[in-house]
């Protein structure tokens, strides 16, 4: 007599990478691996939400807000996600029963081919636990940490329910990256599929407020098939310790020249260059004996043959937080921090202001109703 088949069971695309398929085999699946393969390449690439073993449930999205910049439309999405889940981190006390929002934003770039490409900017945690006191962010504190699925949820979202699929992805929205790093490296696993989003290692890049622990792990598991372009970018925003100490409260931790060891120590793969964040805010870190200092801190991370530059300076002008105490710097003040930084051969890139207006630009992510402050312990040793 023949069996009736079982019913296919539904699995979550977007926390596992295919090879896991392979792995749950036909028994688990209850369909054949090889449609459970081509399904799975339907989910990801025509955005189809439910084939048979797969079923991708979204986090709703709440907003989408958009504003024009010079390169494109800028395109800030929120998402609810639970504050439990259940088998995740959970948010604290009675957030723990409400839904939360997280940010990601759509970042327009036009390249030298004059064709316009987008980079997503993703969000690891709710909230934050570092601190910053530039940051919109941190004014939440840390709430939860988000599960690798709320990550590729927001690659997903971004690709097949906004419309506009990211050339690259940075982990500089919500959160310190290296506090989630377990479920950052699991998340970028399944995004790097090529069965599925394929998003090579060398177009996504890991931000991080200068956690040396974190960054040991990363250096560690960029030795892993397929990883060791993957990115990384120190948030540097400071050009000495006593600065640095004062905006970012991690240097209390681990200091600036432990960071550039660190940075000196990082492989070297493919011509990849570290980038070096600095939010240039007026009065605080934009003196020219502060580009002087900025110069000599970068000046060991340049190729030993002086033929090109290993690291690049990232230039953001500052965007005030909510009640912020500093100004946006003026147009002349951010020219000639670049004209002293130049001056040292320092290779700069000038990062334009996009999406200021609707609080979606760098530093700007973050709830104006979730103000609790709840700061968890920077280090884990
Ligand atoms: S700048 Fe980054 S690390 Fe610092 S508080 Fe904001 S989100 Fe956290």
């Amino acid at each position: 007599m023949n069996q009736a088949p079982n019913p296919p069971q539904w699995l979550d695309p977007l926390s596992l990478p295919s090879g896991e398929v392979m792995a749950l085999g036909r028994s688990r699946l209850g369909v054949p691996v090889a449609q459970a393969l081509a399904a799975y390449k339907k989910v990801y690439r025509e955005g189809v939400r439910e084939a048979a073993p797969w079923k991708a449930d979204l986090p709703e999205v709440v907003r989408t807000l958009r504003e024009e910049s010079s390169e494109g439309e800028v395109v800030k999405f929120v998402c609810r996600v639970p504050g439990r889940l259940a088998d995740g981190p959970a948010a604290p006390g009675d957030l723990a029963e409400r839904s939360l929002e997280i940010e990601s934003v759509l970042i327009p770039m036009i390249g030298s081919t004059r064709q316009r490409t987008y980079t997503l900017c993703v969000s690891s945690q709710v909230g934050c636990a570092m601190g910053c006191t530039f940051c919109e962010t941190a004014q939440m504190g840390l709430i939860r940490s988000l599960s690798p699925r709320e990550i590729v949820a927001q690659w997903y979202t971004a690709t097949h329910v906004i419309g506009l699929r990211p050339k690259n992805i940075v982990f500089m929205g919500m959160g310190e990256p290296m506090d989630n790093f377990e479920n950052v490296m699991a998340a970028i696993n399944i995004l790097r599929d090529h069965n599925g989003a394929h998003v090579p290692a060398s177009k996504i890049t890991i931000s991080t407020v200068g956690r040396v622990d974190g960054m040991r792990q990363m250096k560690e598991r960029l030795h892993e098939p397929g990883l060791h372009r993957l990115n990384i970018a120190l948030s540097l925003n400071a050009p000495n310790d006593a600065v640095r100490s004062g905006l970012m409260p991690i240097n209390r931790r681990w200091n600036m020249s432990q960071l550039q060891q660190e940075l000196i120590d990082w492989p070297r793969y493919g011509g990849n260059k570290i980038c070096l964040e600095y939010v240039l805010i007026p009065g605080v870190n934009d003196a020219p004996e502060h580009a002087d200092e900025v110069a000599a801190f970068m000046k060991p991370l340049t190729a030993g043959d002086g033929s090109k530059a290993r690291a690049v300076l990232n230039l953001i002008p500052y965007n005030p937080r909510r009640s912020s105490p500093w100004p946006a710097p003026t147009e002349a003040q951010v020219e000639a921090f670049m004209r002293h930084l130049f001056s040292h051969g320092v290779f700069v890139k000038r990062r334009r202001t996009k999406g200021r207006e609707m609080m979606g630009a760098c530093g700007q992510l973050g709830n104006e109703e979730i103000r609790q402050r709840r700061l968890v312990q920077l280090t884990r040793s």
